[in-house]
């Protein structure tokens, strides 16, 4: 893997992101520095603990309480916290003031956070803080547990936009909210018609879970999964902006398709918490990688599948336990680079000889779990019509020119605009 490389942010992505957050109650400008930083503590240019300190206090005061992911407790300065007293949100403070001197234990801090506390009476026994760590231990490459994701063929890929109606049909999105998105591109050294099929990459370093102040974006223990807890989201769209992929789709009216209509099967997960189908109005959504599925609550033959790669009838994607040698994501890249050396035949646009994956935006110290085959989008890459619009196939796409924009199409380069 490449080394991440400095953060840099254009002007015109920022006015574009000002813009989103200007239309929530949430403070715009503290909204926009998370964002930024959050993405420089992934690109290792900033640590866990100085980002947390940074922004506590802003925190405290625009939300009244802080329930972002913890760091790494021994990592955390006391005095940086501030001084409880001064500012009337004593109880999380203070606790996190004499935890960090071995006072008290990480959990009786929890319970004094807000949103943290409600999570614990959820009965999670762990809180927001712990479940963060302990997935970062299952996505670290030790191998162990679950770790849900993709390997998504591009070379396979048609465009037909399958994928993207199975994702809105089987979890109730309205329209425009793609949480799979296809895009149809030319570039300058590929051919005419080049596809780049994008759903959330669930990232194992997620800037999205390091901003949330409520401790609703999260990355749940036991397989790695990003989710959302709608009971928890207040919609101040802080996540959606420091998603270099552009991925969230915040759910702005009454959803199409009411609440009526959706089983609480395919909304509440495991652990008891909403997360799964469309989200209600105010809040924010994205790709779950089918968590209803993961659980075993459409049955157990749709554990480790997902909609978009049922509907794909081109074997571009392939979801699995990346975990597992044998999983469907790990075996077809297995197949790919073992067909390098002799079958250039069954890979045909690939570049010759040339093992050509790559994970989108690598250079970001996201670790994305979803891995590509194919010819990465150059910062060049003019998004065209594709061979199914979004129109015959009954979607919408209201993000075009900003999806292009947020950089998730470009590579190294790429983070200026193309
Ligand atoms: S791609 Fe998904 S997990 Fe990664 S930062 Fe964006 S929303 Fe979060
Ligand atoms: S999940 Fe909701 S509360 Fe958390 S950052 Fe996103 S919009 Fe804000
Ligand atoms: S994994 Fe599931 S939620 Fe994600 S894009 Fe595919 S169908 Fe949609």
């Amino acid at each position: 893997m490449s080394a991440p490389g400095p953060v840099d942010f254009d002007d015109e992505w920022e006015t574009r992101m000002e813009r989103r957050l200007d239309e929530t109650d949430a403070d715009s400008d503290l909204g926009l520095e998370m964002a930024k930083d959050a993405q420089r503590v992934v690109a290792g240019e900033m640590s866990d603990a100085e980002f947390y300190e940074k922004y506590h206090e802003a925190v405290l005061e625009e939300f009244g309480a802080d329930d972002r992911e913890l760091p790494e407790l021994e990592d955390l300065d006391a005095e940086a916290l501030g001084d409880a007293s001064d500012d009337g949100d004593g109880g999380l403070q203070e606790s996190l003031a004499s935890l960090v001197d071995g006072d008290a234990s990480r959990r009786e801090v929890m319970k004094k956070g807000g949103a943290a506390a409600a999570l614990l009476s959820l009965g999670l026994g762990t809180g927001a803080g712990d479940d963060t760590a302990a997935a970062a231990g299952a996505n670290g490459g030790d191998g162990e547990g679950t770790r849900w994701g993709m390997t998504i063929n591009l070379n396979n890929c048609d465009g037909c936009l399958a994928c993207m109606t199975a994702c809105q049909q089987e979890h109730g999105l309205s329209r425009g909210a793609n949480w799979m998105y296809v895009f149809t591109y030319e570039d300058e050294n590929q051919g005419d018609e080049n596809f780049l099929v994008r759903p959330c990459q669930h990232c194992t370093d997620s800037p999205c879970t390091k901003v949330c102040p409520v401790g609703a974006r999260h990355t749940r223990e036991e397989d790695g999964l990003v989710l959302t807890d709608y009971d928890i989201c207040i919609g101040c769209r802080y996540c959606e902006v420091s998603c270099p992929y552009g991925v969230n789709y915040f759910q702005w009216g009454e959803p199409d398709v009411p609440d009526s209509e959706i089983d609480d099967d395919h909304q509440i997960d495991d652990r008891g918490r909403w997360v799964g189908a469309r989200p209600p109005k105010g809040v924010m959504g994205k790709c779950t990688f089918c968590v209803d599925r993961q659980d075993g609550q459409m049955g157990e033959e749709k554990v480790g599948t997902t909609a978009c790669e049922e509907a794909c009838a081109m074997d571009a994607i392939h979801f699995g336990d990346l975990n597992d040698p044998e999983s469907a994501p790990n075996q077809h890249l297995r197949e790919y680079r073992d067909s390098q050396e002799n079958d250039l035949e069954t890979w045909k646009n690939r570049k010759e000889h040339t093992v050509s994956t790559f994970e989108l935006m690598e250079e970001r110290g996201t670790n994305p779990n979803v891995q590509y085959i194919g010819n990465e989008p150059s910062p060049h890459a003019e998004q065209v019509e594709g061979p199914v619009t979004y129109e015959d196939a009954g979607l919408v796409d209201n993000r075009k020119e900003e999806v292009l924009d947020n950089g998730a199409m470009a590579n190294e380069e790429g983070w200026e605009e193309a």
